[in-house]
């Protein structure tokens, strides 16, 4: 998918660390200059927010999906987010989706950059932690934004924007 920035909006969601926060589990960032790129002329004001470090943060252990990906966890079903030490912080992402869903309600917000591959933030890919490998799916934020009607794009979305 091609992004296309609604820009009758006034904000937009970015995920903090593709804006060069340092908000990653280990106190990175993956700042993505294709998604730079698709905001800066775009004239729209963008929010930027990271759901774990909120619930977390920084540093944290890294963490991973199981039996699923988000969309399965607001299901309800026996998916679930374990950390590097096996304890389950499900209930933490999903508290940093709620979180993230308050921001979109505060700023009217219809659509969201998100980092792919984050068990909070992937839009078309996260890691499945059974076997260690990407499967197609969401993160939990990203699944709840979508649930809201939010329309989801990725930094891979950006690339083709010039
Ligand atoms: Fe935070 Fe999402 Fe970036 Fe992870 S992918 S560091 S949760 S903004």
């Amino acid at each position: 998918m091609t992004i296309n920035i609604d820009r009758t909006k006034e904000f937009i969601l970015v995920s903090a660390c593709l804006l060069g926060k340092q908000c990653r589990y280990d106190g990175d960032h993956r700042k993505s200059d294709d998604v730079l790129s698709s905001i800066k002329d775009a004239g729209i004001q963008v929010i930027s927010f990271c759901p774990e470090s909120q619930v977390f943060g920084i540093p944290r252990p890294s963490c991973m999906i199981y039996n699923g990906d988000g969309q399965n966890i607001l299901k309800g079903t026996t998916a679930k987010v374990l950390d590097i030490n096996n304890k389950d912080i499900t209930k933490g992402l999903i508290k940093g989706a709620k979180l993230a869903l308050s921001q979109v309600k505060i700023y009217g917000i219809a659509q969201a950059i998100m980092k792919e591959k984050s068990p909070s933030c992937g839009v078309h890919y996260v890691y499945n932690g059974n076997t260690g490998k990407l499967i197609s799916g969401m993160g939990v934020t990203s699944a709840l934004l979508k649930l809201n009607g939010v329309e989801l794009f990725s930094e891979l979305d950006c690339k083709s924007v010039i």
